[in-house]
């Protein structure tokens, strides 16, 4: 690389990334470059990242050339970006709720459409409990941003955690640390599909139950895996992504399914069940719920218009 200025680097190499990563075909899960515009801010992203500079001051540095340390890490960033990396990989985190997470390769990238998990969690608390102590727990916590984002939104809220990748129950606990939260929230590494996670919960929660529990399993049906793009099967753990049948034959729902059960040993009458699902779920996911004690359900949508979670109150 020569010593280009930061404005040729985002104008060259953003030209290069476009080239290389835009979609050959639309795909549902497309996670591509769409634009040279995007390429450009990616790369913006990149040299922020570099310099541990936010994009104005870069703006206002157009002519800053970079060291050979600098010029190093950003090569090394890029070509791992070229490859079809997420930036939030590469960048080890990833904003999500206003907030940065660290994200690593044990966990699912935080995606925006979660957030109205948070949105929905946060307002139950506000209306029903704003005097008193909230309990909320967050299974398949990844790096916990459904969980953390709810805490900082509501202040009289405990939260736990649980994943069964004790690589994710660390970083969890960095990102519990990082937020100031860790004194309330705590985070166990168990398997909630196990028969012995509702006992081994029970010890955990000693006779206290549930306000609301939150949750974004894995949903998508194996055979529905080979159309996600390529970034995410290369990258993202296959584990945090596809589930199998339900008993009814729910496709993809028997993570879900796992959590309904939970959801009725573990909550309080009237608490909250939040659970996240695929764009074409939002019926299958009732149904499954129809077998269950929940009243008031209802499939929430999110921000682009696609059915996205699973509402229910505990009866
Ligand atoms: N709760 C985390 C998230 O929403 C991880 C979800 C998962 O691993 N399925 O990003």
């Amino acid at each position: 690389m020569q010593n280009f200025s930061l404005f040729t680097l985002v104008q060259e190499f953003g030209k290069e990334l476009f080239a290389v990563l835009q979609p050959k075909e639309q795909s549902l899960y497309n996670t591509g470059i769409n634009s040279l515009a995007d390429a450009k801010n990616e790369i913006y992203y990149l040299l922020s990242f570099v310099l541990q500079k936010d994009k104005v001051f870069l703006l206002s540095h157009a002519e800053y050339v970079l060291s050979k340390t600098e010029r190093e890490l950003f090569m090394r960033s890029f070509e791992r970006r070229k490859k079809g990396e997420p930036l939030a990989y590469i960048t080890g985190q990833k904003e999500f709720y206003g907030s940065n997470f660290f994200v690593d390769s044990s966990t699912l990238i935080p995606r925006p459409d979660t957030e109205i998990l948070v949105d929905e969690a946060s307002a139950y608390f506000t209306v029903q409990k704003h005097n008193q102590s909230f309990y909320v727990m967050d299974l398949g916590t990844g790096t916990a941003c459904i969980l953390l984002s709810v805490l900082k939104e509501c202040r009289q809220c405990f939260g736990y955690g649980i994943d069964i990748n004790k690589k994710a129950i660390e970083l969890a606990k960095r990102n519990a640390d990082r937020l100031g939260l860790a004194k309330r929230s705590q985070f166990f590494t168990a398997d909630f599909t196990n028969e012995a996670f509702i006992a081994q919960l029970e010890e955990i929660l000693q006779g206290k139950q549930l306000d609301c529990i939150v949750s974004n399993p894995p949903y998508i049906p194996e055979y529905e895996y080979f159309a996600l793009d390529d970034s995410v099967k290369q990258f993202e753990p296959k584990s945090a992504l596809v589930s199998g049948q339900a008993q009814n034959g729910e496709n993809g729902l028997a993570h879900a399914e796992k959590i309904l059960q939970a959801g009725e040993e573990l909550l309080k009458s009237g608490a909250l069940l939040l659970i996240e699902h695929g764009y074409n779920q939002g019926k299958a996911m009732q149904a499954l719920c129809s077998h269950y004690h929940y009243t008031s359900v209802k499939t929430l949508m999110d921000l682009g218009g696609n059915e996205r979670a699973l509402y229910a109150i505990k009866k």
